[in-house]
């Protein structure tokens, strides 16, 4: 046995209605042998079921939005983390040098003290704090070649 929720297209009621099984019902619809029991209409079809599944087409029934803030975080921690240099505490330094043109522009990202942070933006070299959701986790220190 196979519960369907169903739709009438004649009178837009919703019900739920059994069958022998997912065959049985395509042959009563083909057949119209289902019938809405409100207006007892033929026009029946079965009920686009949509709950937090999402379909083929990736797009969810009811948008969480704070799944989607949770989603679109991890994008960009994830984008941080394979497309930008982790220059750990070196970061001031390394911005500032870009700034000045020492080093090749490039994507990087790191900490800075409060004071660091304070000295860039006095010196006017570009750096933008990331929220603490979109900051991907600091990779290990080990990676890095240039350690004191
Ligand atoms: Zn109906």
């Amino acid at each position: 046995m196979i519960r369907y929720a169903l739709a009438c297209h004649g009178c837009d009621h919703g019900f739920e209605a059994w069958f022998a099984s997912s065959d049985a019902y395509d042959r009563q619809a083909k057949r119209r042998q289902v019938a809405c029991p409100q207006c007892g209409g033929r026009d029946v079809a079965k009920q686009i079921m949509a709950p937090a599944v999402k379909t083929t087409k990736g797009k969810a029934a009811a948008p969480d939005p704070e799944k989607l803030m949770a989603e679109f975080a991890a994008k960009a921690r994830d984008h941080v983390a394979e497309n930008f240099d982790y220059v750990g505490g070196d970061f001031a330094d390394e911005a500032r040098a870009m700034y000045y043109g020492e080093t090749d522009d490039r994507p990087i990202w790191g900490e800075t003290t409060p004071e660091e942070r304070a000295a860039l933006k006095e010196e006017g070299v570009p750096a933008l704090p990331l929220p603490a959701p979109f900051a991907p986790k600091p990779p290990r220190r080990k990676d890095r070649t240039t350690l004191n």
